[in-house]
């Protein structure tokens, strides 16, 4: 029998977003997908070691992740990510990601590194498709027609979870695991409608989700949310039509991605300001477009008095700190409202 072609995506960056689609599709024609394991010490120092200091976490775990599978896989699976909606494109490290990954000293399996353009759809994401095929050279249309209809099938599906508030793991074990999507909810208030209990404290939990949720360089800033018995809402709760509303209201819109959902679903929920008590801002260290991002929620939220906090994670971060953080921010949000309710 045949071996199969191994392809290794590391666990990293927009892997969050889009590993439902690129699994399917790379499965669908045959491929055998590894990801690399969860980020742990080694892996975040692995990534240190061969990224120039001014990178931020994000990019440095990306590169820990991408070594994990050397020597595992057949090809590693580094997309070119330019735009996902044909509006933005994706911050500049994302763009030059392929390049810092392969100019490093670490002899590295064969890479995929395909443009993911949107613009103009669905010219742009068939090619994504047919050039994917060709890297591991499969070159029958119909097969390669249905492992793209499948992955956007899959790919839809996933972010319905989301948007009912699963996070990113549970759900890619939902739509890909064949798990029940009604067990692994994560009893987070649904944007868009009231927190599903008023008398909890609701905090909009912003960043980019490839800081978000993984644990490890976010400290687990959305577990320990669940466990001080927080509502929390993501961005991918709130649906895309709301969100770009703000695209049309803001005077200016950035220029990636990640940073204008992050920004538009700030800007909806200081707009319906009764889905929440407060926000949270995760933001990486070094990261030049959270530098607008940061400092325009924070003055809406002013604007709005709605309770801000900016949780800045690097290497360093330390679980402890993060902790002390939060439940001070939390206790202030229960106290303030409670004092409302009372008043
Ligand atoms: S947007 Fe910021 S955190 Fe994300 S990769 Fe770019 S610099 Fe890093």
């Amino acid at each position: 029998m045949k071996k199969k072609t191994k392809v290794g995506i590391p666990r990293a960056l927009a892997y969050y977003t889009f590993y439902p689609l690129w699994r399917t599709f790379l499965e669908k024609l045959g491929a055998e997908v590894i990801i690399s394991k969860q980020t742990n010490r080694k892996v975040l120092e692995d990534g240190i070691k061969e990224t120039v200091n001014d990178a931020c976490i994000p990019i440095k775990v990306y590169h820990g992740h991408a070594f994990d599978l050397v020597g595992k896989v057949d090809y590693l699976f580094m997309p070119r990510m330019i735009s996902a909606d044909g509006l933005a494109t994706f911050c500049p490290k994302f763009l030059g990601l392929p390049d810092m990954v392969r100019y490093t000293g670490v002899t590295l399996p064969r890479v995929i590194d395909v443009r993911y353009n949107r613009s103009g759809f669905p010219g742009g994401l068939l090619r994504f498709f047919i050039q994917v095929s060709r890297a591991i050279e499969v070159r029958n249309p119909f097969k390669i027609a249905y492992a793209a209809a499948s992955a956007l099938v899959v790919q839809k599906k996933y972010q319905n979870l989301l948007l009912q508030g699963m996070k990113p793991p549970q759900a890619i074990d939902s739509v890909l695991g064949g798990k029940s999507p009604g067990s692994d909810k994560t009893g987070s208030a649904k944007a868009g409608s009231a927190p599903a209990n008023p008398n909890k404290v609701s905090v909009a939990l912003l960043g980019y989700p490839y800081a978000i949720y993984d644990p490890y360089i976010s400290a687990g800033v959305y577990s320990k949310l669940d466990s001080l018995n927080v509502n929390v809402i993501t961005y991918e709760q709130i649906p895309l039509r709301h969100m770009r509303r703000f695209s049309r209201i803001m005077p200016q819109n950035f220029f990636w991605y990640y940073s204008n959902q992050v920004c538009w679903a700030g800007m909806y929920l200081l707009e319906n300001k009764e889905l929440i008590d407060g926000i949270i801002h995760v933001t990486a260290f070094g990261c030049g477009p959270d530098a607008m991002v940061d400092k325009t929620l924070e003055l809406e939220a002013k604007h709005s008095a709605v309770p801000f906090l900016s949780l800045t994670i690097d290497e360093h971060t330390g679980e402890g700190g993060v902790q002390t953080r939060l439940e001070a921010f939390v206790d202030m949000l229960a106290a303030k409202k409670a004092k409302t309710k009372a008043g």
